[in-house]
């Protein structure tokens, strides 16, 4: 997707602080971080939301809560916990369309919408 801020980050176009890289998934540091940990899992392969994945996509989508789980192990999260979130859509607060899942931890977080 040529118009796209993701796929232009994965593809080195604009700069992106990277944090892990494979060749199906690519984690980097968001820009605007809601916590002192906020990474954002993101497969390079352009998939606008959850809405657009299709069954073809199950082993990816599963490996985006492995990289997740691993990362987090790494960086020490397991203890103090961490949030896992994908917003799906503008009424759910979706701004950037290309699938990604946030990785939010090192502050307390009481707020919950469930
Ligand atoms: P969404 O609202 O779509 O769930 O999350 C999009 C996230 O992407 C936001 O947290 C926003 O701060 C982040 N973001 C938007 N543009 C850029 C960018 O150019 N670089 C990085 N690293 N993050 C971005
Ligand atoms: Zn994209």
């Amino acid at each position: 997707m040529t118009d796209c801020i993701f796929c232009k980050i994965i593809a080195g176009e604009i700069p992106g602080q990277f944090v892990y890289r494979d060749d199906e998934i690519v984690v980097f540091r968001d820009i605007n971080p809601t916590a002192p940990v906020h990474l954002l899992i993101t497969p390079r392969k352009h998939i606008a939301s959850n809405t657009e994945a299709t069954s073809a996509d199950e082993a990816l989508l599963g490996k985006m809560f492995t990289v997740a789980r691993n990362l987090a192990t790494e960086q020490g999260l397991n203890t103090s916990g961490y949030r896992l979130i994908i917003n799906t859509g503008a009424g759910a607060g979706q701004t950037v369309l290309h699938l990604h899942m946030h990785l939010i931890a090192g502050k307390p977080m009481g707020e919950r919408l469930l």
